[in-house]
């Protein structure tokens, strides 16, 4: 008997899900001539700020140009320090460079996986030298971060409120959606995303006219109007093609999260009681599982043992940004370390999880951990 392998993620499994509506979505942007923006790209821009309960969604090229439209759409350049986090996707950090600013990590909160208030407050109190401009949490996994106190303390230091939400569509802090608290949020359509396009695509998400006419001129050139650039841009436009999939898709995002959460809950029961750390969940908070991640001193072992049975498992991610050969000596001194973001680094592993994946796969994950740990 051979059993299939069982991939972390599978990016495929969805587009044949929709294969239909998906390929007519396709061949209906191909046969209409409009291969820039475009109708495609300002109905799903619509229908995404519809979702998302915000004024304006503005369509960008990837969720890391997201970011850095962000950015610079807060007037935010050389000399501006933006507080974010080194346990994160590299891309949170160079989109930040990239719009000409001073990223500045914090650490995560002891056990968890965000931003904590604690080191952003103890960061604030003696900022590196530059101009305190910008938070910018990163809901990271799936699960908000900590946003009341990050908030506050925004406020408090007169500082913009940037959300990377590139994982966590539909995630809920307090009743409201990940997004819908900061000055303008950030997403990512990265085809493993909760919400993924079939190739690069991003968003930009505000309730502030100014700012959506800034993020609207910065994505295209700084055109006003076409030929006009009313300032300096660049070149990052969402792909119609892209925005007909996601438009596809924005509409099976609560059912897909629904799945991924469900197959948390499996995980949950499945591998509770053995000696390993499972994903906390706060309270007040809706966790959308982009990743259901573990930790465990032995996470090598276990990887390789879960390998050994076709079980494919994921570190996300294997080395902090402070600790990456191109920031690393470089993103200024942190006297007090990050030790939770260098701990983290060490024990988490990430089980496959994907709204296809079945309850019998799931399964199989519980019972290979398991006989790993007996
Ligand atoms: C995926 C991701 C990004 C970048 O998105 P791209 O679309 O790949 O450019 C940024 N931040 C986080 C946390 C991500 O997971």
């Amino acid at each position: 008997m051979t059993t299939a392998a069982i991939p972390q993620t599978d990016p495929r499994a969805g587009y044949f899900e929709q294969k239909k509506e998906i390929d007519a979505a396709i061949a209906r942007v191909l046969a209409s001539g409009q291969y820039i923006l475009g109708r495609e790209v300002e109905a799903f821009e619509a229908a995404f700020a519809a979702w998302l309960g915000i004024g304006h969604a503005i369509g960008a090229g990837s969720g890391t140009d997201a970011i850095e439209l962000a950015v610079r759409a807060c007037g935010i350049g050389p000399g501006g320090l933006v507080f974010t986090v080194s346990h994160t996707a590299v891309a949170t950090v160079a989109a930040i460079e990239r719009a000409g600013a001073v990223p500045v990590l914090v650490d995560i909160e002891p056990g968890g996986f965000t931003m904590d208030p604690a080191s952003l407050a103890a960061v604030l109190r003696e900022p590196p030298p530059g101009r305190p401009a910008a938070v910018l949490p990163v809901h990271l996994y799936g699960e908000p971060a900590d946003l009341g106190p990050i908030l506050e303390l925004a406020r408090r230091h007169g500082l913009y409120l940037i959300e990377d939400c590139a994982q966590s569509h539909g995630a809920v802090y307090r009743g409201r959606p990940t997004g819908s608290f900061g000055d303008i949020a950030c997403f990512s359509f990265y085809p493993t995303k909760n919400l993924g396009a079939l190739g690069d695509a991003g968003m930009t998400a505000t309730d502030d006219p100014e700012l959506a006419v800034a993020l609207r001129e910065l994505r295209e050139y700084g055109w006003r109007e076409r030929y006009v650039s009313a300032r300096s841009g660049i070149n990052t436009r969402l792909d119609p093609l892209q925005a007909a999939v996601l438009a596809t898709r924005l509409p099976r995002l609560a059912d897909d999260n629904a799945r991924r959460q469900a197959i948390a809950a499996r995980y949950d029961q499945g591998l509770a009681g053995l000696p390993l750390a499972l994903p906390r969940r706060r309270a007040e908070c809706t966790h959308v599982f982009h990743q259901y991640v573990i930790r465990t001193a032995q996470r090598e072992q276990l990887r390789e043992h879960l390998r050994a049975a076709q079980i494919g498992t994921g570190i996300h991610y294997p080395v902090p940004v402070h600790l990456q050969p191109a920031y690393r000596n470089r993103l200024g001194e942190f006297p007090a370390g990050l030790p939770e973001t260098t701990r983290a680094m060490r024990e988490i592993l990430s089980l496959p999880i994907y709204p296809q994946l079945a309850e019998e796969a799931a399964d199989r994950v519980i019972a290979e951990t398991r006989r790993f740990f007996e």
